[in-house]
């Protein structure tokens, strides 16, 4: 067997004890293969002729890499991206709260079935939101309101029944609390408003009952609430929501593509190009100068590396790494964090050894801790996905 195959034999699929930061990786690698756009390059194409390793906060991390800043395709990307778009939220919230207004949620969505395209879908909404915050009615309810400004929060799921389901969190900043009539009022108001544009568009009436104006109470509820596509909760959680029925994240349609479910992978991509380019938060005018939140691109957010520089390296000697597969990559980076420069060093030395003596079984124990036997773990000896596990999953 050559050194390749001793590393590369199913990478994708989860080791045992799959941690968030492997799990990312696993699905970026995923996404490389169905994905559109920069995120089939991320982390794989090198840009520099150094790599340097850093550690921030005992988590080490490659730069010299092409970083996608996808928020929709890539696993990795989107983590980094989420996690500062929350901040810049809870900004707001302590802003607006400072001054003694306060913060109310609403999620918007309309009928939608399955096999419309993701695309239409979502342009849909989009025109709908357009419609919604255009006019007389909306400057009236605006004042009645006493809104500063909102944030818009855009969000796909896919359902097992339904198909595609894009939509909306919205925050709606206001200039002070509402009493609980007020708040029945405006949930109402602004429940018909939207559902009288759906409507008109050809849509089938929207249901009053999962239309709820809620206060946030905290900045971390706010910024959960908008910005949590991508979070670690949502990566760990890749089948808590389908198993009850609802709707499944698009990372979980990833990760039954890594795992052979080609259905899964097409749609995946579908998902990937309809969501291209779009954005996945919107404030309204002015909110960000009023409350002093800066404003760099996803992709800046993405190719800004923290930390302090454990060790340079060569580019080509990390090529080899990179090529071997994700896991090999991650061994790499664990040692960085568990014996810095020194402990990369005898990684390399280590990788080294085992690729010229043609077998990698003492180097893949020790730096992943696993026999042969785990390298398909649950899937091992498995035949492609069949129609039956494909509507299991609920992939049709
Ligand atoms: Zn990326």
């Amino acid at each position: 067997m050559s050194a390749e195959t001793l590393v590369n034999t199913q990478a994708e699929f989860p080791p045992p004890s799959e941690g968030t930061r492997d799990r990312r990786y696993r699905l970026r690698a995923a996404a490389a293969k169905v994905g559109y756009g920069r995120v089939r390059r991320c982390g794989r194409k090198r840009v520099s002729l150094t790599v340097q390793i850093r550690n921030h906060d005992g988590v080490c991390s490659a730069s010299g890499f092409e970083t996608c800043g996808s928020i929709w395709s890539c696993p990795v990307c989107a983590a980094k991206i989420s996690e500062v778009r929350r901040q810049e939220v809870r900004k707001a919230m302590l802003g607006c709260s400072e001054a003694g207004g306060a913060v109310y949620m609403m999620a918007f969505t309309a009928p939608h079935y399955r096999g419309q395209g993701l695309r239409g879908l979502k342009d849909r909404m989009g025109l709908a939101w357009r419609k919604m915050l255009s006019g007389a009615p909306w400057g009236r309810l605006r004042g009645d309101m006493g809104l500063i400004g909102y944030i818009k929060g855009l969000e796909v799921t896919h359902g097992i029944k339904n198909g595609w389901h894009p939509h909306f969190h919205i925050l709606f900043f206001l200039e002070k609390p509402l009493t609980e009539q007020e708040r029945e009022k405006f949930e109402w108001k602004l429940f018909n408003r939207w559902d009288q544009i759906v409507c008109e568009a050809g849509s089938d009436p929207c249901n009053f009952a999962v239309f709820k104006l809620e206060q946030a109470h905290t900045p971390e509820a706010a910024g959960d609430y908008v910005a949590k596509f991508g979070s670690d909760y949502e990566i760990t959680h890749l089948h808590t929501k389908a198993a009850k029925g609802g709707g499944r994240s698009p990372w979980a349609l990833l990760d039954l593509s890594a795992k052979g479910y080609q259905e899964a992978g097409k749609r995946f991509g579908e998902y990937s190009r309809a969501m291209f380019g779009a954005r996945q938060l919107t404030w309204s005018k002015g909110l960000k100068d009023l409350y002093r939140v800066s404003d760099p691109s996803d992709e800046d957010v993405a190719e800004t590396n923290h930390g302090d520089v454990v060790i340079t390296l060569d580019g080509k000697e990390v090529d080899e790494v990179q090529r071997a597969g994700y896991r090999c990559f991650l061994a790499m980076l664990r040692a960085a964090e568990t014996g810095g420069a020194v402990a990369v060093r005898a990684f390399l030395r280590d990788f080294g050894l085992g690729r010229r003596s043609d077998d990698l079984r003492a180097f893949r124990s020790q730096y992943y801790g696993e026999t042969d036997n785990d390298d398909k773990g649950e899937f091992a000896g498995r035949a492609p996905a069949s129609k039956r596990d494909m509507a299991v999953h609920g992939v049709h």
